[in-house]
């Protein structure tokens, strides 16, 4: 496929509590194709939120490019950025913290609508009627006010929102995670229904692997910063390349790989982000490190085709049904 939006060499700074500088993003490289679901995974704190927000121009990277269309969006400012946003919505995680409690839930929805797209309210009236009857909620539903609703009920007014604007790009960070169990399929369900009825492209965020496994096209996996895998849906959940995947996958019962029954548990310490080791930063808790995986950064290389993986020793180096080789 074509890539919609693309990051290269992406790098967004934090001030730590010390003062000194933590590396949110690493020079991220990546692509998310034209009517993809890409699921991005990771444990909190790795980064994967500041790249959905860095994507959608919410922050700005202290170096690297993102390309939207064709389009170096990166430094965009004024109205281009605010047209351009149009095109770059967000699902949030807490459905109730992200909806302004004093207002119309038809104005919750119409206001990227009229921001963005400079339509009147007169015009956004039944864009945001046929929105919220799609999402199950009626139109009925615009006069009244978001703690009328469930979680999920607020959800979905997330949904109508970010999609009200017909963007391109769709960010969802955690968008099922604050939901019942119960709750979370029908959500995750119309989701998905949306984002194909209206061939938008999607960057899902999770730290839940059945959700990703159960939504997405392809994986990215990121550890400190970093990208270190990216696979299509089912060379991910059938035989991770990366290490870290594999822990990621074994933590989880009902999706370890078959063969590998064993759970693998990351011990050794998270190193330090604002003072992170030479070569590879999964070294501290990687099973299979030596030598040159403490002097050498890996680079994020090409394995198998659509298959791309950060470490020196990939447990994947051939196409489909790997055979993956143990170490130690
Ligand atoms: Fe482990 Fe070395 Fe690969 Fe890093 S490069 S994940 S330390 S084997
Ligand atoms: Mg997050």
């Amino acid at each position: 496929g074509t890539p919609l939006i693309r990051a290269e060499k992406l790098r967004v700074e934090f001030r730590g509590r010390s003062g000194g500088k933590v590396r949110a993003l690493r020079d991220v490289d990546l692509e998310i194709l034209e009517g993809e679901t890409l699921g991005l995974v990771g444990e909190s704190g790795c980064g994967k939120s500041t790249l959905g927000r860095a994507l959608l121009r919410v922050i700005e990277p202290a170096s690297g490019t993102i390309d939207f269309l064709g389009l170096n969006i990166t430094r965009l400012r004024g109205t281009r950025l605010r047209r351009t946003r149009a095109d770059l919505q967000m699902v949030f995680q807490d459905p109730f913290g992200s909806l302004n409690p004093r207002r119309r839930i038809a104005d919750i929805v119409a206001e990227p609508l009229l921001r963005a797209r400079g339509v009147s309210k007169a015009e956004a009236g039944p864009i945001v009627a046929e929105l919220l009857e799609r999402v199950g909620l009626g139109a009925e539903a615009g006069p009244r006010r978001p703690h009328e609703f469930s979680g999920g009920q607020r959800q979905r007014i997330g949904i109508a929102r970010a999609l009200a604007s017909s963007p391109k790009f769709v960010v969802a960070d955690e968008a099922v995670s604050a939901l019942d169990v119960s709750i979370q399929a029908q959500v995750l369900n119309l989701l998905s229904d949306m984002v194909r009825e209206r061939g938008l492209t999607m960057l899902f965020i999770s730290h839940d692997l059945g959700v990703v496994r159960h939504i997405a096209d392809r994986v990215a996996v990121m550890y400190l910063g970093q990208i270190i895998e990216v696979a299509s849906r089912d060379d991910f959940f059938s035989g991770p390349a990366h290490p870290y995947s594999e822990a990621l996958l074994s933590s989880v019962p009902s999706l370890r790989p078959s063969g590998r029954r064993e759970r693998r548990v990351l011990e050794g310490e998270l190193p330090d982000p604002a003072n992170p080791p030479a070569g590879c930063l999964f070294q501290t808790r990687c099973p299979f490190a030596e030598a040159q995986c403490r002097t050498r950064m890996p680079e994020l290389r090409t394995v198998a085709p659509g298959r791309t993986v950060r470490c020196h020793l990939p447990l994947v180096t051939g196409p489909a049904q790997p055979s993956p080789v143990e170490k130690g």
